[in-house]
């Protein structure tokens, strides 16, 4: 089955919103086998929309709409699709109620113009939306098929997820678009390119693609058109192919978090964590606090980013800092020492470095980074050069920091 989606918004024209939504189903659907042909986005405006939606059902018989349902002005998504399918526009009860009921549950009233949001297409099914106030609307006729969900990509998600996937996947062809990423981090692109170059040859049908980012480089295999049980063997096969050549840079698939990953081994071995940070200014602490459930784990650290800071708070020997320079191994090395003497952590990650853009010297650059990991009394540390823009390099030495804990933790030998 063929689809185009059609985001509806002006604020997607102008740049000031990124379709996120037509990205999101279109992995969805892919894994459905359901393959989405075409992406537009169009303005608030109903001649726009009908004609985009005329369009696209002329030439693929089916169109997901994101966008316009809300209840202001902007918002006529609704009555463009009911008028090119000459459906008069029904006001629902019941979808009148489940508003009212939204509205009282957060202490609100709703608006005379909320009750836009309950008209509904005559002939169309109600996709109930317990995330929002605009309900998605599936209709289908001698047009073809609309599939209306709201904009807030939230709501978009949840509707998608519960209301129109299943309904796809009944009609599936038994064929998937299907992907597997294996996460690596700390490894170039062009070396990862080399140890995996026979894999990528083997895997066929599968596709590879290197996916590089500031966590590190994605291997994301994609299965095309095959039977879901077939497509997922193959995927397992390669994925564990894959792990085994990166190793010991693969550390997760798909949507895994590194920092959740160092977090379930030092859970594993009952190790608490803490956090000295000068260059990531708590970029470190907010990964590992981002995972839900890290305060059986994660105790805590210093942000110290000025040099008194460190001296006073982590006890680094102010000659230390003289004869080194606040970016130096010895210095994270006692940065280290100092967050898990001042929290009792058993496992410290410090990171000094220079974000850049300026403070860069022939001997250290702009991106230079000096992490260290302090395991009970035995610390390392490691220096790292780090591409990119100032926000870049943070998030790179926050990441970096992660992984050198995490090989700690898994007994591999510095290198
Ligand atoms: P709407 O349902 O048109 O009122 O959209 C509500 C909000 O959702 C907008 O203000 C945008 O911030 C967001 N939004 C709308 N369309 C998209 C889209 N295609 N991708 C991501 N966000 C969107
Ligand atoms: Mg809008």
């Amino acid at each position: 089955m063929d689809i185009e989606l059609i985001a509806v918004g002006t604020e997607l024209l102008l740049g000031h919103t990124v379709d996120t939504n037509g990205a999101e189903i279109a992995r969805v659907l892919g894994a459905l086998g359901v393959r989405v042909v075409r992406r537009t986005a169009v303005a608030d405006g109903g001649e726009e929309i009908r004609d985009a939606v005329a369009g696209a059902l002329r030439r693929s018989g089916a169109v997901i709409t994101t966008g316009g349902l809300g209840p202001t002005s902007d918002d006529v998504t609704r009555e463009a699709v009911a008028e090119l399918f000459g459906a008069p526009l029904d006001f629902d009860p019941g979808v009148w109620n489940a508003l009212v009921q939204r509205f009282a549950r957060l202490g609100r009233v709703p608006v005379e113009s909320n009750r836009v949001q309950a008209q509904v297409p005559r002939g169309a099914v109600v996709l109930p939306n317990r995330w929002g106030t605009a309900p998605g609307l599936w209709l289908e006729g001698r047009p073809g098929l609309v599939v209306m969900l709201p904009g807030v990509p939230y709501e978009m998600r949840n509707l998608l997820r519960h209301e129109v996937a299943p309904r796809f996947a009944q009609r599936g062809s038994g064929r998937v678009v299907r992907s597997l990423t294996v996460r690596t981090t700390g490894i170039p692109e062009s070396t990862l390119g080399e140890r995996v170059a026979d894999v990528a040859r083997s895997a066929a049908p599968l596709t590879l693609a290197f996916l590089p980012g500031v966590e590190g480089v994605d291997l994301r295999l994609t299965a095309w058109d095959l039977p879901p049980a077939e497509a997922d063997r193959r995927l397992r096969a390669a994925a564990d192919l894959l792990t085994a050549r990166t190793a010991p840079h693969a550390y997760g698939e798909d949507d895994a978090d590194l920092a959740a990953v160092v977090l379930e081994h030092a859970r594993a071995r009952r190790l608490r964590i803490a956090v000295a940070e000068s260059c990531t200014g708590g970029l470190l602490g907010g990964r590992l606090t981002d995972t839900p459930g890290s305060s059986d784990v994660f105790v805590g650290g210093v942000i110290a980013y000025a040099n008194e800071v460190k001296v006073s708070l982590l006890g680094v020997a102010p000659e230390l800092i003289e004869r080194h320079g606040a970016v130096s191994g010895e210095v994270a090395r006692a940065m280290a020492l100092g967050a898990a003497r001042a929290t009792g952590a058993e496992l410290a990650l410090a990171v000094t470095g220079i974000a850049g853009p300026g403070g860069g010297t022939p001997a250290k650059p702009v991106g230079t980074v000096w992490l260290a990991v302090a395991l009970g009394d035995e610390v390392e540390g490691a220096r790292v050069l780090m591409a990119g823009s100032r926000p870049e390099v943070r998030a790179r030495a926050a990441q970096a920091a992660l992984f050198r804990a995490l090989l700690r933790l898994r007994g591999v030998p510095a290198g």
